[in-house]
């Protein structure tokens, strides 16, 4: 049985995101996708926020997980007991930062394997980034996030937020 893990911000959970977590799910046993609570950033969504949304984009997938963390991810992964790691990979910009983090990955925890998805193109331009800019412009983010996260996007539009 193999356990994988696809840890990311997920500030918000995007449909690019979803595309990862769909095609990963359908190659190893469990997936648990992982929210990264990062004192260091200050993110729109709480990590609880963002753990809700993810966990409603993804109740239909039943070897799905999704849990939050502090610290280092490869100390979560063996918590967890996972010997993958997931990441996605949208275009050479995205390259020399995700080698970077798995050869560290591995330096600190020789067991665990980074597997790269690379994007569908349909969404290799899309990033958590470009969905809160367009959100604050108060632009239709619905081809970008599910119907869940747009509503949640809107309600910081409202209180002014995004
Ligand atoms: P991080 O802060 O760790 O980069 P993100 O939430 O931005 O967290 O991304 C988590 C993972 O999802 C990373 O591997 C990133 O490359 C990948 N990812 C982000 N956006 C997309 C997308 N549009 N399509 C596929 N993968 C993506």
């Amino acid at each position: 049985m193999t356990t994988a893990m696809y840890p990311g911000s997920f500030d918000p959970v995007t449909r690019g995101h979803l595309d990862i977590i769909k095609r990963a799910s359908r190659m190893f046993d469990k997936l648990i996708v992982a929210v990264l609570n990062n004192s260091a950033k200050t993110p729109l969504f709480t990590v609880e926020q963002r753990v809700e949304m993810l966990r409603e984009c993804c109740k239909d997938i039943p070897n799905v997980e999704v849990a939050s963390f502090d610290g280092l991810t490869v100390n979560f992964a063996k918590a967890c007991g996972a010997t993958v790691m997931v990441r996605g990979l949208r275009a050479v910009t995205d390259f020399e930062n995700e080698m970077q983090l798995a050869h560290t990955n591995h330096a600190l925890l020789p067991g665990i394997e980074t597997v790269f998805l690379a994007t569908s193109i349909k969404w290799s331009y899309l990033s958590s980034t470009i969905v809160k800019e367009a959100a604050h412009y108060r632009q239709d983010v619905s081809q970008f996030v599910t119907p869940n996260v747009e509503a949640a996007l809107l309600a910081k539009q409202r209180h002014g937020d995004v």
